[in-house]
């Protein structure tokens, strides 16, 4: 079924009437100045909207033409611009607008793309902001939110924003091509958040599939603000291999975890002790953890943060050559077992495949154990594509480590002996992927591949609410995944 947009953006008129106007589009509305809201365009740029309006008001107090911004000094643009982000470069920008716009347009604003993007600091998202909203001329300007919402709402299914504009300009209808941005910025920095959306606030919940969204949870907390963990309750959990938890934290991991809220977090490859971290992850409010770290520093490494005291933790699988890398964390709970594992990588040419395929055989008999008992729940990074639609290019990655077909093969037993890929029970079709090689674009070009895995046994598989991929989520070259249980 197609996604019902025109009642979309009826119910969405009506969300944002109440909230806030985004800084553009107030900056246009109260100064009718193209170049005004050029300038406060570039200043906008990965700034939050506050920022913006008082760096912006210190500087139109200065400098309200082209002709009085080139009289300001490069020196006393970053310290009236500042703290927005990247004052250097936009103070450079700026300081270098007002000789572009005399030298090719008259020192006028141009309406026209094309001729937008010559100037100093405007990308393709900024001459569309500027045509639509100072100009009120059909233009298409796509930034993260557009991008991301229309995604999540399948109206759209691109990799880029520059892939988003074009399918807008080919299937929205005209009339909403200058309102979207306006409409799905304030919208996503309030109610669709990038990270835990209000799904259980918003307007659109019966019209929306939120595909790759993390919902937000609802459910009620116990005292001490622990989740009672009754059978049949719902559960998320959150398992992600960080590429090292030092860097992770760096990129933002702190947000992502208080806002997704989950109730078991299992982070691969950490490379790193407890002790190397700040306080404030190695006891996250409201969780235990436990660390399985290797003992070679800087290197592999898992650890499990929940929020329900274990009855039992298990470090390893009991074979000292996998435990001192730090591999395998099992955590046992009332009706389940959660195991976090970060599978070895095969290497280039198979180097460790031996080692690989031992590790795979012992954690199937880890989990045969286990499954004899109670529900288990294994997740983490697998390190290999099952098949040829869990990754962009498989003829080209045939034999290759985390595509040979001895890695393959061995995904093929685990499912032939009663565990079940959970995200396949909901998502049958290819290009959703969690990891995306670091070189030439991959992740933007969605080039990657499908090596991060929830797996439960077969008779759990109806305790499955959920599986999904948030590739929305950066901070390492892998994606989260989540999964719903109940
Ligand atoms: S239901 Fe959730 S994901 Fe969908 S638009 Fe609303 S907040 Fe966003």
């Amino acid at each position: 079924m197609s996604f019902p947009i025109d009642e979309a953006i009826r119910l969405l008129e009506q969300t944002v009437a109440g909230l806030q106007t985004p800084i553009v589009d107030l900056i246009a509305v109260q100064t009718r100045d193209p170049f005004k809201v050029l300038v406060a365009t570039i200043l906008s740029a990965r700034t939050k909207d506050e920022v913006t309006a008082a760096a912006a008001a210190r500087l139109f107090a200065r400098a309200e033409t082209p002709e009085a911004l080139a009289k300001l000094g490069l020196v006393e643009l970053e310290k009236l611009i500042f703290p927005v982000g990247f004052f250097r470069s936009k103070a450079k920008y700026l300081h270098a607008l007002p000789a572009a716009l005399a030298e090719c347009f008259g020192g006028q604003t141009p309406s026209d793309i094309d001729a937008l993007i010559q100037l100093p600091g405007v990308g393709r998202k900024t001459a569309n902001l500027v045509r639509s909203v100072a100009f009120g001329l059909p233009a298409i300007c796509v930034d993260t939110h557009v991008h991301r919402i229309m995604n999540i709402w399948g109206y759209v299914q691109t990799d880029t924003p520059l892939a988003t504009e074009m399918a807008l300009r080919a299937k929205l209808p005209e009339k909403y091509w200058i309102r979207i941005n306006g409409l799905l910025v304030a919208f996503g920095q309030s109610i669709c958040r990038p990270i835990g959306p209000h799904c259980d606030q918003c307007p659109l919940a019966t019209l929306c599939p939120r595909l790759g969204v993390i919902p937000r949870k609802t459910g009620q907390k116990g005292a001490g603000g622990k989740t009672a963990q009754n059978p049949g309750k719902e559960q998320l959990f959150f398992s992600w291999n960080v590429n090292g938890l030092r860097a992770a934290l760096g990129k933002g991991l702190l947000e992502i975890l208080q806002r997704t809220d989950a109730d078991i977090v299992a982070l691969q490859e950490i490379k790193a002790l407890p002790e190397q971290v700040p306080e404030e992850i190695r006891n996250l409010p409201g969780y235990q953890s436990f660390w399985h770290p290797a003992e070679k520093k800087g290197y592999s490494g898992t650890a499990v943060w929940t929020r329900t005291a274990p009855l039992q933790v298990l470090y390893g699988l009991n074979v000292p050559e996998i435990d001192r890398e730090g591999r395998v964390l099992t955590l046992e709970f009332a009706d389940f077992f959660f195991i976090n594992a970060y599978f070895p990588n095969a290497q280039p040419e198979l180097k460790r495949l031996d080692y690989k395929l031992a590790f795979d055989a012992a954690i199937l008999n880890h989990l045969n154990r286990l499954k004899a008992r109670k529900s288990v729940v294994l997740c983490g990074d697998f390190n290999v594509a099952h098949r040829e639609i869990d990754l962009a290019r498989p003829k080209e990655n045939r034999g290759s480590p985390g595509f040979s077909d001895e890695e393959r093969a061995w995904m093929d037993t685990l499912l032939a002996a009663g565990y079940v890929d959970t995200f396949r029970q909901f998502c049958p079709d290819p290009g959703h992927y969690t990891w995306w090689s670091y070189r030439s674009g991959a992740r933007a070009k969605n080039i990657g591949w499908r090596i991060d895995y929830f797996v439960v046994d077969e008779r759990s598989s109806s305790r499955v609410a959920d599986a999904a991929i948030s590739s929305a989520i950066h901070g390492s070259d892998h994606c989260p995944i989540t999964l719903r249980f109940r």
